[in-house]
């Protein structure tokens, strides 16, 4: 059998995400801004808002997980607190990787989000989340962090655990290009300007060649909207998806009924 194999390859996995994680967590939002040209706010920002935070009666508690420097995290409140002027629904930030939450932390100290009590941070790999009770989440959100874990069912099983009945899950990642013009542009940025980029800014190729790697071989559209429905979750609208700069990245949405 392969399993020692597969065994030993899902360690290196973790290892290596690890040590990419934790030699960029400083530099993350910096390198952020610079590789995706910007373009990751507006993903966010779009995230967030067809998710609507603090839409609802009752205050939400909110799980970010892979949160890392904490963006969504403190969009989502920012949102609930402008937009639906809710101040009561709460954000718990999960991630597996000490150094960024440590980053997440200092960050969360210039809003008013943890005197507040409204935003906790956690260590907590995604694919097992033994802090977070079983239905008790009402929204659970994982941005460009799913690509990292080594078992994506997992991680959706977990999620599907802790949520609650009506809870939604959403993911925000990188996915495939599929209008041919614009695949062979973006795969020339991907294996040319991003390791360059990342040497430049970061003095860290192999971080750089790793990103790429992992987003080349993370499943397209369909097929992880197909995994979400395996772990038990109903897809929202046709799809379950929908794309972002004509795939670059897709935002896919479902319901534990
Ligand atoms: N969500 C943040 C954002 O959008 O800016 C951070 C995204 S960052 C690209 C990926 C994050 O996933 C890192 O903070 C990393 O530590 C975390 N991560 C990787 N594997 C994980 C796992 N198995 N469980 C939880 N977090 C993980």
């Amino acid at each position: 059998t392969n399993f020692g194999f597969q065994t030993v390859r899902d360690e290196e996995k973790e290892k290596l995400v690890g040590n990419v994680f934790s030699s960029v967590a400083k530099k993350y939002d910096q390198m952020n801004d610079a590789m995706s040209l910007g373009i990751h706010r507006l993903w966010k920002k779009h995230f967030i808002k067809r998710l609507n935070p603090g839409n609802s009666a009752l205050p939400m508690r909110i799980l970010d997980v892979a949160g890392g420097t904490g963006d969504i995290a403190f969009g989502i409140l920012d949102y609930a607190t402008k937009e639906n002027k809710d101040t009561r629904s709460k954000v718990i930030v999960a991630d597996i990787n000490a150094d960024m939450l440590r980053v997440g932390l200092r960050r969360a100290r210039d809003t008013p989000y943890l005197d507040a009590g409204r935003l906790e941070f956690v260590q907590q790999n995604a694919e097992v989340l033994d802090k977070i009770a079983d239905n008790s989440i009402d929204l659970y959100t994982i941005a460009f962090g799913i690509r990292n874990c080594t078992h994506i069912s997992k991680v959706l099983e977990q999620a599907y655990r802790v949520l609650k009945p009506g809870g939604v899950f959403s993911c925000l990642e990188f996915s495939k290009v599929r209008f041919a013009p614009l695949a062979e542009l973006y795969r020339q940025y991907s294996f040319r300007f991003l390791p360059l980029m990342g040497t430049i800014i970061a003095g860290d190729r192999d971080s750089y060649e790793y990103l790429v790697e992992s987003i080349q071989k993370f499943p397209d559209q369909e097929t992880l909207a197909r995994m979400i429905k395996d772990a038990g979750f109903t897809l929202s609208g046709k799809t379950g998806y929908e794309n972002m700069t004509f795939g670059v990245a897709a935002i896919h949405t479902a319901v534990k009924l």
